[in-house]
């Protein structure tokens, strides 16, 4: 599959760069796809942050800064309901109130 003018054992530029290109979309997502496999497997076991389907007085996941509706965390693997409850427990940030007139 050499050229004509290419020593026998070498890759021509152009070879090089086609090869590269067809390749490149299947390196991105590979990485991609590791990278979304490492974010998944950072979040932290329900276990490790004693995880409860229960609120906490009035502190639960619905109104946490890590909750992502309807039933996911940002930090908490699995399925959380938004009435649960953990450690890591961030209260979100209310509006604030309008100004008095
Ligand atoms: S209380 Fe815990 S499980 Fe619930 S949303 Fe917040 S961080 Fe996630």
């Amino acid at each position: 599959m050499n050229k004509p003018n290419s020593p026998q054992g070498t890759v021509s530029r152009r070879t090089l760069i086609s090869t590269v290109c067809a390749a490149a979309p299947a390196i991105l997502v590979a990485a991609a796809a590791g990278s979304a496999s490492a974010q998944a497997t950072r979040k932290l076991a329900q276990r490790a942050v004693a995880y409860q389907p229960t609120p906490r007085g009035d502190q639960q996941c619905s109104n946490c800064t890590l909750f992502e509706a309807p039933s996911g965390c940002r930090s908490v693997a699995g399925t959380v309901a938004p009435e649960g409850w953990c450690r890591i427990y961030v209260r979100a940030r209310t509006p604030a109130s309008a100004p008095a007139n």
